[in-house]
């Protein structure tokens, strides 16, 4: 069996950014340090946090007053950070820069008098963070179909956000539907689409072209890696989402010779590895592990002003 890695695949900035701002929390004010949500969409990531000292709550109530609270990168509401601040917590804010970006478009658009119409995942923790920037002038679309029932105060007073983890081509039938009936609306400028979304997928449909299978290693909640999945079943190739090694099912396997492997954006790459050792156990005869061509995505994100002046 031949194993070929996609390239970029795995941890992005916004989550490698995260992670390293709780853990420099815990390394500096000591445990515990309370984070609101999940850190990342990632179990192995959220356990190893856990057992550290990280405390996961749904809201800042839940945390003593006085205690330190993060913010997760997928970013919350000004009324969470207002709750936080009227519990007296201390907080750090996680939130991936691509997402306060958007976060600062809904908030200009307000000031503006432009209605919002935000194309998302309802329910999605990044969405309701993002609604919650202007939740007088949002609207949010899932589908073609919830842009012909949309019903708006002025149709050529309209902008649109996306969610980021959505890439051109996720959102692509939904704002060609609503420059369609809205055909003065302003549209998201290039760079508002997560660069790291955007290569993953990429780097899937170069993989799918050499391989019959396509494995994605991530969680269920990771709207990315649902998304990489979603476009190798778009192409046509059989395709799982795994969580950990324990997932394969060895009859994926049955007359497969070449298997594509790649990662979510909150995906450490320990799950990729133990994904690879447990394909080289199911199918050791003539196994090799290859990858595309290694792309260096080149982008770091700063650390909160309050940890880098205490580095
Ligand atoms: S996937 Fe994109 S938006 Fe989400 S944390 Fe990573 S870089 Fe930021």
């Amino acid at each position: 069996m031949r194993v070929l890695l996609a390239s970029p695949r795995g941890f992005c900035a916004g989550v490698d950014r995260a992670i390293e701002i709780v853990e420099q929390a815990l390394a500096r004010h000591g445990a515990p340090v309370y984070v609101r949500h999940e850190i990342v969409h990632n179990r192995h990531v959220v356990e190893s946090l856990r057992e550290r000292g990280a405390v996961f709550v749904d809201e800042p109530d839940e945390a003593p007053p006085g205690a330190l609270l993060v913010f997760s990168a997928h970013g919350v509401s000004p009324a969470v950070r207002e709750a936080a601040a009227k519990r007296g917590l201390r907080t750090l804010d996680a939130t991936c820069p691509l997402v306060t970006k958007v976060h600062k478009e809904a908030q200009r658009f307000a000031r503006e008098d432009l209605e919002i119409v935000l194309v998302g995942h309802a329910g999605h923790v990044e969405v309701e963070g993002t609604l919650g920037h202007a939740p007088r002038a949002m609207h949010l679309v899932e589908s073609v179909e919830d842009v012909a029932r949309l019903e708006v105060r002025d149709p050529a007073r309209l902008a649109v956000l996306t969610q980021t983890t959505l890439s051109v081509d996720d959102t692509r039938e939904v704002i060609d539907a609503l420059v369609r009936r809205f055909p003065e609306i302003r549209l998201p400028k290039k760079d508002d689409i997560c660069y790291a979304t955007q290569n993953r997928q990429n780097a899937v449909r170069d993989l799918s072209r050499e391989v019959d299978l396509v494995l994605v290693v991530g969680a269920p909640s990771s709207s990315n890696s649902n998304r990489l999945v979603e476009l190798a079943s778009k192409i046509g190739l059989p395709a799982h989402l795994v969580e950990s090694a324990a997932d394969i099912d060895p009859t994926w396997l049955e007359g497969v010779e070449r298997v594509g492997l790649t990662a979510g954006a909150s995906a450490p790459e320990v799950l990729v590895e133990q994904v690879i050792d447990r394909l080289r156990s199911l199918r050791p005869d003539g196994f090799r592990v290859d990858s595309l061509p290694q792309v260096d995505e080149g982008v770091v994100f700063q650390l909160p002003f309050e940890l880098r002046q205490a580095q």
